[in-house]
């Protein structure tokens, strides 16, 4: 199929970590809402010039993120590690030109020598020495002495950098590795970008970008790209996002239970807000609204509990079998066949699952959860031999409340005789309660931690009928004697 003219074309270009990180998920997410709303390009490049980041394991997570978040590359991924040749090429022209020159200081003289200058950095010292390339020299760039270079941002306008302030940058290691400014220049030359779009940290190294792109254009002129700086997000303290302090791997919160729908959405707000301060916005509203020109230039705050209550939002939206269907990696994992959370598996044997008896739970769960992993924990009690009791509710509810021995001895009368059905379980425990002197609300404590362990969950009187009165008789009994016990 033939590209429309004029295309734009976005490049997401990620150094290999082993993870996608979530502020670049997001930034991925504005390239590709700018080439999806544009019928463009969204290009994959992996810039591994790093020869110990080049491990193809540390590419696969970034992979399987931006497809767990629907936004595979319509082109790539290319690599920088299989473009070494190219960037030689590329040296010889700059080095022939007269724009390199070669550099044998070692970081030690170059400190000594420029501790008190007023511009730190680079000072020049080979510029004029003339020196042969070799093993042990660097090539750095000879940036202009007087003017500037000034950057045009489509979201944070002009940005002037005087070449004054510039240091003479290395571009080729005396390794003879190249650094990544002038890979990723000649990159987004060469696979035609239109749009660099990408987080504000590269702010500073674009005027770099730029004079070797000019370099460059003296041989082989290519128009040169829009620039579009994000702003960083940041934590609750305003603080950068650290791989330290924060949870940062997209593949984090897939493991948590967000939907991938949800997450897309809230990292689409992170530094850009939709028309009308909806925060609840379809994908292909995200793509109609999209704007460059509306990106803000502060910190976005990525709020995760903004981002858990979206989350809950999008599951209650969900059909019953759609919801069953997206946690089943928790209740039923078959890592066989797909994917399975990192977290473990669910705390019952695999052959006590019940897919009906989970399917009349179901509605009723989804109601309840913000995050696809409290699933486990609400419905372990209807898979395990016995249910896993919070120790420290069980002994306020029941073994300090006087009223608790009697409720329970009451229910097991009760359960005895009455029909076993949620209406005829729920008329009888209310009888129950109302003989303690208490109400449905706070007299069903005690029954419902002897049966499903916890003081809270879904409502009781379902998951009491789909036990069954011997089970639910039998949790009373031992409770009951574990409180007489005492
Ligand atoms: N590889 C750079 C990074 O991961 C991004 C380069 C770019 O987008 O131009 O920070």
């Amino acid at each position: 199929m033939g590209l429309p003219v004029g295309a734009p074309r976005v490049r997401f270009a990620p150094s290999p970590t082993g993870y996608l990180h979530v502020g670049n998920a997001r930034t991925a997410l504005f390239n590709w809402l700018f080439a999806r709303k544009h019928n463009g390009v969204f290009v994959l490049r992996i810039e591994d010039t790093d020869e110990e980041r080049s491990r193809s394991s540390l590419v696969d997570g970034i992979l399987s993120g931006l497809s767990w978040l629907g936004m595979d590359p319509d082109e790539g991924p290319y690599r920088q590690s299989e473009r070494t040749d190219r960037y030689a090429e590329v040296v010889e022209q700059l080095w022939e030109d007269g724009y390199l020159y070669a550099c044998d200081c070692s970081r030690e003289d170059v400190l000594a020598r420029t501790r008190n200058n007023p511009t730190p950095g680079y000072d020049g010292y080979c510029r004029e020495r003339e020196l042969e390339r070799g093993p042990r020299t660097a090539l750095r760039f000879r940036t202009p002495d007087t003017g500037s270079t000034v950057v045009h941002d489509i979201i944070r306008g002009d940005v002037e950098f005087p070449h004054a302030a510039m240091e003479d940058f290395v571009c080729v290691k005396s390794t003879g590795q190249p650094l990544f400014v002038l890979a990723n220049v000649v990159d987004d030359r060469d696979t035609k970008i239109t749009h660099v779009i990408r987080g504000e940290d590269l702010l500073p190294t674009t005027p770099k970008g730029l004079l070797i792109w000019s370099a460059l254009d003296e041989r082989d002129s290519v128009p040169l790209p829009a620039f579009a700086h994000l702003p960083m997000l940041v934590n609750e303290q305003r603080k950068k996002l650290s791989k330290r302090r924060d949870q940062v791997a997209v593949e984090y919160y897939r493991d948590r239970g967000f939907l991938a729908e949800a997450f897309r959405n809230y990292l689409a707000l992170l530094g850009w807000s939709p028309p009308g301060d909806r925060e609840k916005v379809d994908v292909e509203t995200l793509i109609r609204e999209f704007r460059l020109e509306d990106v803000h230039r502060a910190g976005a705050f990525f709020d995760v509990k903004k981002l858990t209550h979206l989350n809950g939002e999008y599951i209650r939206e969900l059909s019953t079998a759609e919801f069953i269907d997206a946690v089943r990696p928790w209740v039923a994992p078959e890592p066989e066949r797909g994917w399975a959370p990192a977290t473990g598996t669910p705390p019952w044997p695999a052959e006590r699952f019940d897919e009906q008896i989970f399917a009349e739970m179901a509605p009723l769960v989804q109601e309840r959860i913000s995050v696809l992993s409290e699933v486990p924990s609400m419905v372990d009690f209807l898979f395990l031999d016995e249910p896993v009791i919070d120790e420290q509710a069980w002994s306020e509810r029941v073994a300090r409340d006087p009223r608790a021995q009697q409720i329970l001895r009451s229910a097991i009368e009760a359960y005895e005789h009455c029909d076993w059905d949620r209406t005829a379980i729920q008329a009888a425990t209310r009888a129950v309660v109302e003989m303690a002197g208490t109400n449905l609300s706070k007299g069903q404590a005690p029954i419902r931690l002897a049966v499903t362990g916890r003081a809270v969950g879904p409502p009781l009187f379902e998951p009491l009928e789909l036990l069954g009165r011997t089970e639910v008789l039998r949790r009373l009994r031992s409770a009951l004697s574990r409180v007489e016990a005492v």
